[in-house]
């Protein structure tokens, strides 16, 4: 069933859990997010970027999500993940998508906040929510000086969420998109921080390779959205190469079975890491 995605994170927010925003690629993901969803009574967000287009696009996949929303058994969010443009957010809200990420993090702090506030004021009309982000979350396959340099400012924070009014902010604490090479060290302090000034739902980016322990810091702490795509991907990509090596008649059928089983496998571990299980 639809459920806002300002109700969704309010929840988690409340009972200091994390729902699971997965990136789903394909059909094969939307139906093993939702299965694991499901089987684990737990709500969940399945989104898409906008530079995963290319390959899948949101004309195409949107009617999948919606679909797969509407006929769930528990609470589902489709959300469009790092909008980068007014135009394409726009479009997004035409589609059905009930809440939108607009990513103006690499813009001066002015520029980010006057197109967010632009969106923001769009999507109150369209009764869509709306995801900001503030500071920068680094790339795990690019070589940074200094990290700290690009943490969200708590005082920064507290500005934006003022003069933007977004239902939830993406945070830049140490996480990383991609895939990491080394696990990488989160500022759990710093998230503290933003979250006691605030009292806002927070999310994390780059969920595929954090830590147990900050995971579980970062869900007792505010955050209540944790993005994760390469996780989904990595894992079927793994179950495929297993399949072709040990199976010695392959056939399509199975291997999308295959693809719908890892992508299902993917999901039921991060929302056990979330302790998102059984809040549906
Ligand atoms: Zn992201």
């Amino acid at each position: 069933m639809f459920v806002p995605f300002k109700e969704i994170l309010k929840d988690a927010y409340s009972n200091k859990y994390a729902v699971g925003a997965f990136n789903c690629l394909s059909l094969e993901n939307a139906m093993g997010a939702i299965q694991a969803a499901e089987e684990l009574r737990s709500p969940i967000i399945i989104q898409l970027a906008e530079v995963q287009f290319p390959y899948s696009p949101m004309e195409k996949m949107a009617p999948v999500f919606i679909e797969s929303a509407e006929k769930a058994s528990i609470p589902v969010c489709v959300h469009l993940d790092h909008g980068q443009s007014l135009e394409t957010c726009v479009r997004a809200m035409k589609l059905g998508f009930q809440s939108i990420m607009y990513d103006g993090a690499n813009l001066p702090l002015e520029e980010n906040i006057r197109n967010t506030k632009e969106i923001v004021r769009i999507a109150r009309a369209l009764n869509v929510d709306i995801e900001a982000e503030l500071g920068k979350v680094g790339n795990a396959n690019s070589e940074q000086d200094n990290v700290s340099d690009i943490f969200t400012d708590v005082d920064e924070s507290a500005y934006f969420i003022k003069e933007t009014a977004v239902d939830a902010l993406a945070i830049a604490i140490g996480n990383l998109h991609g895939k990491y090479v080394a696990t990488p060290q989160l500022n759990i302090e710093r998230l503290q921080e933003i979250n006691n000034r605030n009292r806002l739902p927070l999310v994390l980016h780059g969920g595929s390779g954090t830590s147990f322990e900050d995971f579980k810091s970062c869900i007792h702490n505010g955050i209540c959205k944790i993005n994760v795509a390469t996780a989904i991907q990595i894992a079927v990509t793994n179950k495929l190469e297993k399949y072709f090596k040990t199976v010695s008649n392959p056939n399509y059928i199975d291997m999308k079975y295959q693809m719908v089983e890892a992508s299902k496998e993917a999901v039921i571990e991060h929302m056990l890491l979330f302790e998102s299980n059984g809040k549906a």
